[in-house]
């Protein structure tokens, strides 16, 4: 590589490169920063003997470190300016003032200060990050912009609401908020070490997920046993005890765009501008994308509505080009016997109790690239359409796109700030974390006004959203429910439960909540931490807040649905379910209300005993009139694996085609009756010698309830 570098780069270039990127030590790349970390300096002003210091850093960072092995930096600097004199590059007295220099002291007065200085929050870190940014973006350099910023004397107004920060903070640093040590704790150690051994400098690292702090310290004392023989000399020696599973949460006013408060880790923040785990981590949605890929363009674009009736039952999508995908429920998992499907089940229904086969039902009907189209007006910027990574190709424009498990995850920030956009009625406003930035004379640097577009209706963000309220009120999210305000949001689980995450909005504020290990791993503690501390901080920002309802978009109208068909209830039907009424109240937009009236329910006369159509030998006793299901697809039990059977919920109340086709095998004599259907393919029974709905099923004119 040396050889290559020569033949395309003068010496000069090569070492120029080399100066700005060369490890020095604390965290530093490059001489810039190294003087400045050292020496709280620009690179042009350094003298003789700090420019020494920085230069003997080179051969071992750690090692000849001048804030903890001042001594052996020392060594290496004498040799330095040794060196300079006898090639001529400085004179004897220059030589002399630098080696007599107390610059060591300077040195750790500098590190004191930078290390008072360094608790910046993740905000401030974001905060600043994203001046940068925009600094740049005005045709400042990477330095210009760094020193613009620590030494410019700007003034930089940041969207932080302290108050909100408090309670954000208070609450991340109750550990009750987090699963016990019983329950799912694992200490995540990070152990640094150098060793001097005879000649030559040893570094060694090693990362390791223990059960406990006390396995972690145990387990750096085996490693210390391995690395450090007698005579060796330790150097130093650094490690972390990172506890997990981890959390981010940041909350943000959706209508300015202005995020309020923001918290990237548990524990204690180690240093500035670290890895943030809001803004940069990339995590997977699970659930949440349930709403964002499938059910707001579906409703937005593609005329769906809440009503809309889905059969929650095995099924296989055999996508051209992938291989067929058979998706599972999160409920009645193997080995119980709770229902794995729940059949008939409206899109609201699908939202409050994220239903996996509805949202990829709904992807299917509506297309894979109207979902993922949405997703990339709603601003995730991670998304991909379709790559090759080490001849494998990789895109996120799958089926199963809205169950959220894509191919590099999404950020926290972005998921929340794209639930925003449903909260702002269906406007986008690009997150931002400081409004504007004045020089040191007061003049305008930067003005920060958010980006802002139209993703949705208002009609399709008040119907997702009065759907999500669903899920805070009494579905998967009750856990985050607090009194005295409104709350929508929507659950993210992944199918492996490495992610957890929770989305909650009210008419007031955004925010986003992730729980998850730094290395993702399946979480086994009651899955309700992140719900509750959603909750327990989003409570306390609410205290002095109004109570009122999301506002009504214009041109929703309300009506009586029956929820298995979608469709008009009819009396003496769908108010007759076993179940009881499955007649319930739906908001629509204006025009997409049904007209038809429920095509599902039937009423029928069975034999109770053989639970077939009777005979005219059933005694009346065993004869029985109930309201059953008739699905337009009807289920065929006998195309089921006989040995794991899928256990539909409503499977009890479907008259079966055997049903409305054999009779009654008890009672048998003579005659039997004959079946015929009327128009809508109801099952009518015709006795021998009566007529046609005479004395068996008849069908009661549809009464249209409406609750305008
Ligand atoms: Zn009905
Ligand atoms: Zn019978």
């Amino acid at each position: 590589m040396a050889v290559q570098a020569e033949k395309v780069l003068e010496k000069d270039e090569i070492l120029e490169l080399y100066l700005n990127t060369a490890g020095l030590g604390r965290g530093t790349h490059g001489v810039q920063a190294a003087s400045k970390r050292y020496f709280n300096k620009d690179v042009s002003e350094l003298n003789i003997a700090e420019a020494a210091v920085i230069a003997g850093i080179t051969q071992r960072p750690s090692d000849l470190d001048p804030v903890v092995n001042p001594e052996n930096n020392r060594e290496r600097q004498l040799i330095i300016l040794q060196k300079m004199y006898e090639q001529e590059k400085i004179t004897e007295e220059e030589m002399t003032a630098a080696i007599t220099e107390d610059v060591y002291s300077r040195i750790q007065v500098v590190n004191q200060e930078f290390e008072d200085n360094s608790d910046y929050t993740y905000f401030v870190d974001e905060a600043i990050r994203r001046v940068a940014a925009d600094l740049e973006l005005k045709g400042y350099l990477g330095n210009q912009a760094t020193n613009l910023i620590y030494r410019g004397g700007l003034s930089i107004y940041i969207t932080q609401d302290l108050g909100m920060q408090d309670i954000l903070d208070a609450s991340f640093a109750n550990e009750e908020n987090f699963p016990t040590f019983d329950d799912d704790y694992n200490a995540y150690l990070q152990f640094s070490m150098s060793v001097q051994k005879d000649e030559e400098v040893k570094h060694y690292y090693d990362e390791e997920v223990l059960q406990t702090d006390e396995e972690a310290l145990a387990y750096m004392d085996q490693l210390k046993a391995e690395w450090v023989s007698e005579g060796d000399e330790i150097l130093t020696e650094n490690y972390l005890i990172i506890p997990q599973p981890q959390a981010a949460m940041v909350i943000m006013d959706y209508y300015t765009g202005h995020v309020k408060a923001m918290v990237s880790g548990r524990g204690d923040k180690i240093g500035n501008n670290i890895f943030d785990r809001t803004t940069q981590a990339t995590r997977q949605p699970g659930s949440t994308f349930k709403i964002l890929a499938a059910y707001l363009p579906a409703i937005d674009t593609m005329g769906f509505t809440l009503a809309d009736v889905y059969d929650d039952v095995p099924i296989t999508f055999n996508i051209p080009g992938s291989p067929p995908y058979t998706p599972r429920n999160w409920y009645g998992q193997r080995g119980t016997t709770t229902p794995n499907f729940w059949g008939l089940s409206t899109i609201r229904e699908g939202i409050k109790w994220s239903m996996n086969l509805l949202a990829v039902n709904t992807i299917f009907d509506i297309g894979i690239d109207t979902g993922f189209e949405y997703l990339k007006d709603l601003g995730f910027t991670t998304l991909v359409e379709k790559e090759e990574r080490n001849g494998q190709i990789f895109t996120d424009k799958v089926i199963s796109l809205p169950l959220g498990g894509i191919t590099d995850g999404v950020t926290l920030l972005e998921l929340t700030t794209a639930y925003g956009a449903i909260a702002n009625n269906g406007v986008y406003v690009e997150p931002i974390f400081y409004s504007k930035v004045l020089n040191h004379d007061g003049s305008i640097l930067l003005l920060n006004e958010p980006e802002t577009h139209t993703v949705m209706k208002e009609t399709t963000s008040f119907l997702l959203t009065n759907a999500m309220e669903d899920v805070v009120r009494s579905g998967t999210g009750t856990p985050a429910k607090f009194d005295g305000m409104h709350i929508a949001g929507k659950t993210g689980t992944t199918s492996d439960a490495k992610d957890l995450a929770f989305i909650g909005f009210t008419p007031y504020y955004v925010a986003g909540i992730w729980m998850g290990h730094d290395q993702p791993e399946k979480m086994i503690h009651d899955k309700s931490y992140h719900k509750l501390m959603w909750k327990d901080v989003m409570s306390q920002v609410h205290t002095d807040l109004e109570d009122k309802e999301f506002p009504m978009a214009e041109g929703i109208i309300r009506r009586a649905i029956c929820t298995e068909s979608g469709l008009i209830p009819v009396e003496g039907l769908c108010d007759h379910d076993p179940r009881g009424s499955t007649i319930r109240s739906e908001y629509f937009v204006a025009g997409s209300q049904p007209t038809e009236t429920c095509d599902v329910h039937v009423k029928a006369i069975i034999c109770s005993v053989s639970g077939l159509l009777p005979t005219e030998f059933c005694p009346l006793e065993t004869l029985e009139e109930k309201v059953f299901t008739a699905r337009r697809v009807p289920l065929n039990p006998e195309s089921w694996d006989p040995l794991d059977p899928p256990r539909i919920k409503d499977f009890e109340y479907e008259l079966l085609l055997n049903q409305i086709e054999e009779h009654c095998n008890i009672h048998t004599d003579g005659l039997i009756p004959e079946i015929i259907f009327d128009e809508n393919g109801n099952p009518i029974i015709v006795n021998p010698g009566t007529t046609p709905g005479s004395d068996t099923l008849e069908l009661v004119p549809p009464i249209i309830i409406d609750e305008q």
